[in-house]
């Protein structure tokens, strides 16, 4: 990766625009010494001081305000660069990013900032996308998890991973190159440094899921055949009235979201009716299509029948759908019957209508999603991440297969080299212009 580009200066506001006490405009590059000095009152800045002055819009007093200098490399980009704090107000702000770009920089794009700290080696792409993350967090345990890959957390490891690899693939290059003086490792040895990075990946791996679900939260899906009541559950569990309620059967024909907050954010679903049949137009089956396909994507799915019919045989077409993932068996409507009979396990009891055993299914629900083991996540991955991973370990299992054939180190050697690529591109060290783009468009403006 090219670090030595020369960057024009960019700047940008870093705070949400917004009144509060303190706004912040960020200037980077070469010239924000130089800009700064031409808007403002000041004769000097010294770096890593604290300068109180005015910003200038020629003889025009734009804000009382503190410039905070730092000179690369000792800066968050890596360049110089100067912080504005000044009044947190809108137009305050705004007119100070004015000046500041009349004076000669330019508006930084999304994530600029972050990627040239990337690029001058001040974070690698691990802790970059941790800074998004720390920043887009929805839940706090999320933001503490991001905040430790910010540290290094998951560079560190990567790395330790990456030596492994490293050395055992040295050890077969010299094997080859210097026969006379190196012996080619013995097969027994390659088998148990393979074996060890393989599980040392998958405990990466392992934490995949929950990792998933805190920075997503959980995907809980209400499903069933139409009419048994999932809408309004739906709406009760929210308390609003978003999807379609009506007797007349397969009305809710997309998929409805909403977030519910259960402790874990929960992002819940609304399924049209899941309904095999020859009678349903097209668009419902589409509908139905995306159902199935949701439930089988939930965490969790809430399936509903109608407890005044029993469970029919359409009802246990989609139970048989979704049995397997984890799932809470509701029957719904027990205000129109005097009698329940339990017809599977575990049954929680419901009337939407009453609000009777809402309370309870909302705790049910809630030792479920807390429950995803999220206590003990030792890593967390984004999907990028987890991509470049089971590629390594995909490599790492040919080299594995490979020795255990006694295969000649060559080839293993070329399952290893593709291995110690995959692991580049999580921290960075190869990567290409468009994956890089795609990462940092993702940030907001002024981070
Ligand atoms: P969906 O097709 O599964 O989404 O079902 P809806 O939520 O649209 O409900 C279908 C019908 O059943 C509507 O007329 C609801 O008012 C009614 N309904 C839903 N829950 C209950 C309940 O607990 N008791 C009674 N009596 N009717 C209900």
């Amino acid at each position: 990766m090219n670090v030595t580009q020369e960057f024009d200066t960019i700047a940008a506001i870093s705070t949400p625009l917004g009144t509060g006490g303190v706004g912040v405009i960020r200037i980077s590059g070469n010239a924000a010494f130089e800009i700064t000095l031409k808007i403002s009152d000041r004769k000097t800045l010294p770096a890593g001081k604290i300068c109180h002055g005015w910003v200038l819009d020629g003889e025009t007093k734009i804000d009382e305000v503190l410039f905070l200098p730092f000179k690369n490399p000792n800066s968050y980009t890596g360049e110089d660069v100067v912080e504005i704090q000044c009044h947190g107000g809108v137009n305050v702000v705004r007119n100070i990013l004015d000046v500041v770009l009349k004076n000669g920089a330019r508006m930084a794009e999304r994530g600029e900032f972050t990627k040239r700290a990337f690029l001058n080696k001040k974070l690698d792409l691990s802790q970059a996308e941790a800074v998004d993350d720390l920043i887009h967090a929805k839940t706090s345990k999320f933001a503490i998890q991001s905040a430790k890959n910010l540290s290094g957390v998951l560079a560190t490891k990567i790395s330790e991973i990456k030596s492994e690899i490293f050395e055992t693939a040295s050890r077969i290059v010299a094997g080859i190159d210097f026969p006379e003086d190196v012996a080619e490792p013995e097969y027994s040895y390659l088998i148990e440094r393979f074996n060890h990075s393989v599980s040392e990946i998958n405990r990466i791996l392992d934490c995949a899921k929950s990792s998933d679900i805190l920075r997503q939260g959980v995907k809980v899906a209400i499903a069933g055949r139409p009419n048994v009541g999932k809408s309004s559950l739906f709406n009760a569990l929210l308390n609003l009235d978003r999807a379609i309620v009506t007797d007349i059967a397969g009305t809710t024909r997309d998929i409805i979201k909403e977030n519910l907050d259960l402790g874990v954010a929960v992002t819940l679903i609304d399924t049209a009716g899941i309904r095999d049949g020859d009678n349903i137009d097209k668009v419902e089956k589409i509908g139905i299509e995306y159902s199935r396909q949701s439930a089988q994507e939930a965490d969790l799915v809430l399936f509903l029948y109608d407890a005044s019919i029993g469970l029919i045989n359409e009802d246990l077409e989609i139970y048989n759908i979704i049995k397997n993932q984890s799932h809470i068996v509701v029957a719904n409507k027990i205000d129109l019957i005097s009698d329940f009979k339990e017809e599977i396990k575990d049954t929680a009891k419901l009337s939407v209508y009453t609000k009777d055993g809402l309370e309870d299914l909302k705790d049910k629900m809630k030792t479920v999603v807390c429950g995803f083991s999220l206590e003990d996540t030792e890593y967390i991955t984004n999907k990028r991440q987890q991509t470049c991973l089971l590629r390594c370990k995909e490599s790492m299992e040919r080299a594995l297969e490979a020795a255990k054939r006694e295969e000649l180190q060559d080839m293993i050697y070329i399952d290893l080299k593709s291995a110690l690529l995959s692991l580049d591109e999580i921290t960075g060290e190869v990567i290409t212009d468009d994956i890089l783009n795609n990462i940092f468009d993702h940030f907001c403006i002024g981070k």
